[in-house]
């Protein structure tokens, strides 16, 4: 249970948290930062040990932008996938919630590796894990890690896991984790990529072997770059292929009844899926989007001014717009490299 810091006579909990963190005055610290660093201090008022040695503005960072407080997607928010989410449920749900049982043989894997084309469900996973787990959600993009934070990359690492570590239970969500840990470079690497791949392995051998209640997820569209020693700790690595038949159609039907715009017929519904073999889940969602301008689009056309515009004006969506959307937005993925993913989930996949 939290309890918050409470301020004492003496000296202010802020003043030991600025002055155990950087030894200087409490004036030196933003407010903003030091509400975040009260937050994470433990009912004594102190701050966890991992987090004392590290930049107070790190630590905020990974506190605002980085945690996710509410990720706000459910398993029912997903089509389809219906093999990844049961295994996913077996190897972290449970576990997570029941960590007294998911000991010794049972002891889980702490990095799962999501891997297959992009937009088809990788990270909405890793949110509804950190929903249905009740567990912290933590999301970065690794290629911000080299790009964004060129020289402290490994420092918000080990704030990264520093802060997970106090917000237990904690999903961490690597995009794109390829970039951190690929084998290319290997001559040519930078010295410092070099030393936050180190730093990252090092702090996920940390969790690994202790008693926390950490998760890595890392996703990527590249899986094949990834190096052994990656591998190794991506105990489980499950592919998220294109979306089904089936599942295109519930994301459009979902997405359209959201809105109150679905009058299409299941022979539409079952063309408009045939019409769009190959296509992602977020090109789905990008094509219902054009789509549902169609009408729109029209009553302007029909002289209607924008600003007089009721919705009663507007005539439910068709399979014409569907059929004109589809010219607009194509498939962002090829048939090469959906024969890529396959291969590689003959020979690493967890459920090949
Ligand atoms: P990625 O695999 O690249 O992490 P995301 O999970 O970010 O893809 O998906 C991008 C968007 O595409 C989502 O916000 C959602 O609107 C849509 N989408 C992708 N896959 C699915 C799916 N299986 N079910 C429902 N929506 C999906």
């Amino acid at each position: 249970n939290f309890v918050p810091p409470v301020k004492s006579n003496g000296g202010n909990t802020s003043n030991m948290i600025s002055s155990r963190v950087l030894g200087k005055s409490d004036d030196a610290l933003e407010d903003s930062t030091r509400k975040c660093l009260e937050m994470l201090c433990g009912p004594d008022g102190e701050l966890p040990e991992k987090l004392r040695n590290l930049e107070p503005r790190l630590i905020e960072h990974v506190s605002n932008e980085i945690m996710d407080k509410d990720p706000n997607v459910r398993w029912s928010d997903i089509a389809g996938l219906e093999h990844a989410k049961k295994c996913v449920v077996e190897m972290v749900i449970w576990p997570l919630l029941r960590p007294d049982i998911f000991r010794g043989c049972r002891s889980p894997g702490r990095g799962l590796l999501l891997f297959g084309p992009p937009g088809t469900g990788k990270t909405m996973i890793g949110k509804a894990i950190a929903g249905e787990a009740k567990a912290t959600f933590f999301y970065i993009s690794a290629s911000s890690l080299t790009s964004k934070w060129i020289g402290e990359g490994e420092k918000l690492v080990r704030a990264l896991f520093g802060v997970a570590s106090c917000r237990q239970p904690a999903v961490i969500f690597v995009d794109e984790i390829d970039s951190l840990l690929s084998q290319r470079k290997s001559d040519g690497e930078h010295e410092s990529s070099r030393r936050l791949k180190t730093q990252f392995l090092i702090e996920m051998e940390g969790f690994d072997s202790g008693n926390e209640q950490i998760l890595l997820i890392g996703a990527t569209n590249r899986p094949q770059e990834l190096d052994e020693a990656a591998r190794r700790r991506l105990t489980k690595r499950l592919y998220i292929p294109l979306p089904s038949a089936e599942a295109r159609a519930w994301i459009i039907r979902n997405l359209l009844e959201k809105d109150g715009l679905f009058k299409l017929s299941e022979e539409d519904i079952v063309a408009i899926c045939r019409l769009t073999e190959g296509y992602s889940g977020s090109d789905m969602k990008n094509l219902v989007k054009d789509a549902s301008m169609g009408p729109l689009r029209e009553a302007l056309r029909q002289g209607i001014e924008i600003t007089k515009l009721q919705k009663e004006d507007m005539r439910p969506v068709t399979l014409q717009d569907f059929e004109n959307a589809l010219q607009e937005v194509r498939p962002s993925v090829s048939s090469n490299e959906l024969s890529t993913y396959e291969d590689w989930n003959r020979q690493f996949g967890s459920l090949a």
